[in-house]
């Protein structure tokens, strides 16, 4: 036996059944995005290390401990993307996208890859549907965006989700608070895990994505950043959530909520599942106003989210049911000839056919039919090609009659 090779840790294969649910979930966001005036972009897969670095922030865990980093053969260091938004924000520099007159609304859908630790719900490989819209400080807009996922998740008829929005502050307001909370939290050392320790001293506000217990309920004590906003962001909150009231979108204001990217300021939102355990979020967004004039561009505001696919189509209900299609069956080398020659007439007028060229017995070619779960089986023997009329068998019914090519389309077409 030769020696087989796995699929790599943390990746998986989409198969045919469970890409036909990928399809159906991409179309809907798609739809989705373009009705609020979004538009697809598409940027490589892999970007210089520099952009994440400086763009995803290198406190963050990602940059620390999750990148595919590696050297091409020019001696650069390019980085498989663990995340959109610095690639979106390179992108509309690069291209100067912001003199254009359209508005800057973008989408993507598209694999992420992360070094993280492979469990359900985590992958090393994994895609996101990624919103972002720049230029616009209003937070009616942030509400607009929150609303828009609400409104996707409908459609989708995903049940049991809650929505948990926060407030990280400014430049302005959050030293501040950061201040306050690495003193706490430097007295609270002993007891954090070693990762916490060394969040104390570079960017304390992620002990809050700690997953470790003892971590999570120290964290309880710390003080909330809501209470050190400024003025403009208290209000770009407070506004917030009273778009969000309008909207009657229901939330839950969650202090605690600072999200894993450094870039943040203002608004941040998580929408979570509760059908999920312990890798709940299913989207996670908000305000990043200031990367944009940080990598040389236009001083202009963005928002935006990411939303994990793999978790989002856990937790959508799909119906089992399959397309209807022709199966055709046939016996002889004259009737699988007309049997071609059919299906590919069928298939120019949109009927979904399948012929295996196995030749097989009748019986064999029916009972695959059966086990396919075809909606018509067409049966052609040397009779049929003779009469140019065939056996147009209702696998629902059990009734089978006698066609011509154009009858067949028929009946298909008042079926379908
Ligand atoms: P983030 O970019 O970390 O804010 O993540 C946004 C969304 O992407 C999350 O809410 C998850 O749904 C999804 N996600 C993040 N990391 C992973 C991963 N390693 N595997 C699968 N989905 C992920």
């Amino acid at each position: 036996m030769k020696k087989q090779i796995p699929a790599v840790k943390g990746t998986k294969d989409i198969l045919p059944g469970e890409a036909k649910k990928w399809q159906c979930v991409e179309v809907m966001v798609k739809y989705i995005c373009e009705l609020y005036g979004y538009k697809e972009i598409r940027t490589p897969v892999f970007e210089a290390t520099e952009l994440f670095e400086k763009g995803t922030g290198e406190t963050s865990d990602i940059v620390i401990k999750e990148m595919y980093t590696f050297v091409d053969k020019a001696g650069r260091s390019l980085t498989l993307r663990p995340e959109y938004t610095p690639s979106v924000v390179r992108s509309i520099i690069e291209n100067r996208l912001y003199l254009k007159p359209e508005p800057l609304r973008f989408y993507y859908i598209g694999p992420m890859f992360r070094y993280d630790k492979p469990q359900k719900g985590r992958y090393r490989q994994f895609h996101q549907l990624d919103v972002e819209v720049f230029n616009e400080e209003d937070p009616a807009v942030d509400a607009e965006l929150v609303e828009m996922a609400d409104h996707l998740l409908q459609e989708l008829h995903v049940a049991g989700t809650e929505t948990l929005v926060n407030s990280v502050g400014c430049k302005k307001c959050r030293p501040f608070y950061t201040k306050e909370l690495r003193s706490q939290a430097e007295r609270a050392r002993e007891a954090l895990c070693p990762d916490c320790r060394r969040k104390v001293i570079t960017n304390p506000l992620r002990i809050f994505d700690c997953k470790v217990e003892a971590c999570r309920e120290i964290a309880q004590t710390f003080p909330k950043i809501t209470d050190y906003l400024c003025q403009e962001c208290r209000e770009h909150f407070n506004r917030f959530c009273e778009h969000l009231d309008f909207f009657g979108i229901k939330y839950r204001i969650e202090p605690r909520l600072v999200r894993g990217l450094d870039y943040y300021t203002k608004t941040t939102f998580e929408i979570i599942s509760t059908k999920l355990g312990a890798q709940d979020a299913i989207i996670g967004g908000g305000r990043y106003d200031d990367m944009m004039k940080e990598f040389g561009g236009p001083d202009i505001c963005a928002i935006g989210f990411a939303m994990g696919l793999e978790r989002l189509l856990s937790v959508v209900p799909f119906k089992k049911k399959r397309e209807p299609f022709l199966y055709v069956a046939y016996l002889g080398e004259e009737a699988k000839r007309a049997g071609m020659s059919l299906v590919r007439l069928l298939r120019r007028e949109g009927v979904e056919c399948l012929l295996e060229y196995r030749d097989k017995s009748l019986k064999t070619q029916m009972g695959r039919a059966n086990k396919l779960g075809a909606s018509w089986v067409l049966i052609i023997g040397e009779e049929e090609v003779r009469k140019e009329r065939y056996q147009l068998k209702n696998m629902a019914t059990g009734q089978q009659e006698e066609k011509s090519r154009e009858e067949i389309l028929g009946v298909i077409r008042k079926a379908s």
